[in-house]
């Protein structure tokens, strides 16, 4: 017997006739005589409005009462989709995450999951009882609810899969796999038949938002099967028709550049005349690692006097404000030596054949230097290459690079 979770991101359902659509799917699987755990997204759209509730009142508010908050856009589509399968006489029941229980440390608003205690769950599957999950959320040791960051519910998904040792975890999505680069910005990007975790790993955290980075990073330590398909298409999980995550030793043909990525999510700070000593950046970055801000790309400039110099790094844009308000309790440092953007965008090219290539950053740079698009940082890993740019640029570089790379679907 095959058991596989399968999770219905927000557009997969967007409203009631949506869910109905999903609970048809979950049928054809449980028809198959495979077991059955699916976990579902917020409506489309009800995240969004549901954190702008807690915004409207405040703009700095409790963590705690926000993941109260916006946890709850996944409880109605969780009951909503047991109705559903339960019209179409299949024994179903609704779970939140405090009801599994999924544990969660309490880093309100992201969360990581520690346990998930699947026992209950279990038991039911033998008496062919499907579980709803209300993906998104768990619980804190101290009995809170917690949410798991935007996208969460792509790692309730996997985390269950890992837990129940689930034969695969079916990411339905509202795009039919993984692609070279957001088929929505590049329209020639072509759909990739698998991907290593650690090339989706890269673009995830990159930007690439079909997956949410924690996912992927669970998958790849719990080696879960996943594949990304699309819901609104008639094929189901078992036809093996999307994009499957796999052990890098498994892929054949490695290309250079895989996939390309855009990231709107960060900001830039440059601190000015920040004193060129031992020990400055351990103060700046244990103060930013201290308020839970994860700092990316770190550039520090060379000082020409030996006493003072520049040092620029990106965050999380959500976190501008706190890192500003971080950085002005530390001792020397002033408003008028920061200097904050937030219209940035960070580029990156990802493949695992780059550990093999040489070439491909000259080509980067080549290609957004001809489209005259200045750099503004750089960083690269064994598989990546990122850099950033003007945010007003972000489509033309990356058409360019999609068709410099040769990703471009050609018409056949
Ligand atoms: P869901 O609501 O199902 O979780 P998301 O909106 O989180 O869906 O993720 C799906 C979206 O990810 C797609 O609509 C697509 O625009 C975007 N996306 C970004 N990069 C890629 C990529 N490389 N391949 C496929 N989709 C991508
Ligand atoms: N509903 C949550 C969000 O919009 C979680 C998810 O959809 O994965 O971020
Ligand atoms: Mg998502």
């Amino acid at each position: 017997m095959t058991r596989i979770v399968m999770k219905f991101g927000g557009t997969s359902v967007a409203d009631p006739e949506k869910i109905e659509k999903a609970a048809d799917k979950v049928v054809r699987e449980v028809e198959k005589g495979n077991q059955i755990a699916v976990v579902v997204s917020a409506m489309s759209g009800i995240t969004n409005k549901l954190v702008d509730y807690c915004s409207d009142i405040t703009p700095i508010y409790d963590a705690r009462e926000y993941d109260t908050v916006v946890a709850s856009g996944e409880q109605v589509t969780a009951g909503l989709m047991a109705i559903a399968l339960q019209k179409r006489g299949i024994s179903a029941r609704s779970w939140l995450g405090w009801q599994i229980p999924i544990i969660c440390d309490d880093i309100h608003g992201k969360a990581r999951i520690e346990e998930i205690k699947s026992e209950e769950i279990e038991k039911r599957f033998s008496d062919n009882e499907v579980a709803v999950i209300a993906g998104f959320q768990g619980v804190s040791l101290r009995n809170r609810i917690t949410t798991l960051g935007r996208g969460g519910s792509d790692t309730s998904a996997v985390a269950l899969a890992a837990a129940i040792k689930a034969d695969r975890c079916d990411i339905y999505t509202d795009v039919n796999g993984v692609y070279t680069t957001d088929p929505r910005i590049v329209p020639q990007a072509k759909k990739l038949k698998i991907i290593s975790y650690e090339e989706m790993l890269e673009m995830a955290s990159s930007g690439a938002k079909v997956l949410q980075t924690r996912s992927v990073e669970m998958a790849m330590k719990n080696n879960v099967n996943v594949q990304v398909l699309s819901s609104f298409e008639n094929e189901i999980g078992s036809d093996l028709p999307g994009t499957i995550l796999t052990k890098e030793g498994d892929i054949v043909e490695k290309y250079v550049v895989n996939g390309i990525t855009c990231s709107k999510d960060e900001a830039k700070i440059t601190i000015l005349n920040v004193p060129d000593r031992p020990g400055i950046a351990s103060d700046i970055f244990s103060a930013l690692s201290d308020d839970v801000i994860n700092v990316d790309m770190i550039i520090q400039n060379i000082s020409k006097d030996g006493t003072k110099t520049d040092m620029t790094f990106t965050i999380p844009r959500s976190d501008l404000h706190r890192a500003k308000e971080s950085l002005l309790k530390l001792k020397g440092i002033k408003e008028e030596n920061i200097i904050s953007s937030d219209k940035i965008v960070k580029i990156s090219v990802v493949g695992i054949g780059m550990k093999s290539h040489t070439g491909v950053a000259k080509a980067m740079f080549k290609t957004l230097a001809e489209k005259s698009i200045n750099i503004q940082a750089i960083s690269t890993s064994e598989i990546k290459i990122s850099v950033i740019i003007d945010e007003d640029y972000t489509e033309l570089a990356i058409r360019a690079l999609h068709s410099e790379y040769g990703l471009d679907e050609t018409s056949s």
